[in-house]
């Protein structure tokens, strides 16, 4: 396991343009195998490698637990639809903020075998993959938000009192 330091607003590298990977080397493997365990060990949904330091285009998602996924130099082709909801991001701790985004997004990326894929998501997945797109162009989700960041301890409170109010 290999727990990278996370990168946190006010940061420089979250506002870079990350550079293009041009060959899969042990390093690259290495750095993947990483940002998954930074990942889960945050209990993140994705991470791109400016929030651990590197400045190089790929992320990590895994939005249910059971379906990593490596993309390395992704590029957005197609996104349908909208959705809005709350959107938090490991670099940005604590916080979360209303965004709205596509509600369907296809992706063209390599894997770490090299070759070519295409990744289609809704609705969460869909989300991770233009949030964590983003950060390879410098762009945090809190550029996009409506309204003010909320605590998540104060949203899992309205959150419940929702649930009081919709069962009474
Ligand atoms: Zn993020």
């Amino acid at each position: 396991m290999g727990i990278r330091k996370l990168r946190t607003m006010g940061d420089d590298c979250l506002r870079k343009n990350c550079k293009e990977i041009k060959m899969i080397t042990p390093r690259i493997r290495l750095l993947a195998g990483d940002m998954l365990d930074t990942m889960y060990e945050a209990n993140g949904v994705g991470l791109a490698a400016p929030q651990v330091g590197i400045l190089k285009r790929m992320v990590v998602i895994d939005v249910d637990g059971e379906h990593p996924y490596v993309l390395i130099n992704p590029e957005i082709l197609e996104t349908r639809g909208e959705q809005t909801g709350y959107e938090g991001c490991l670099s940005v701790p604590g916080k979360s903020g209303i965004v709205t985004r596509p509600n369907y997004a296809k992706v063209r990326a390599m894997g770490l075998d090299g070759k070519e894929f295409i990744l289609e998501g809704e609705e969460l997945l869909a989300r991770a993959i233009c949030h964590e797109c983003d950060h390879l162009d410098g762009v945090i989700y809190v550029d996009k938000v409506e309204g003010e960041l909320i605590d998540n301890e104060e949203l899992e409170h309205q959150m419940e009192e929702e649930a009081i109010n919709e069962n009474e």
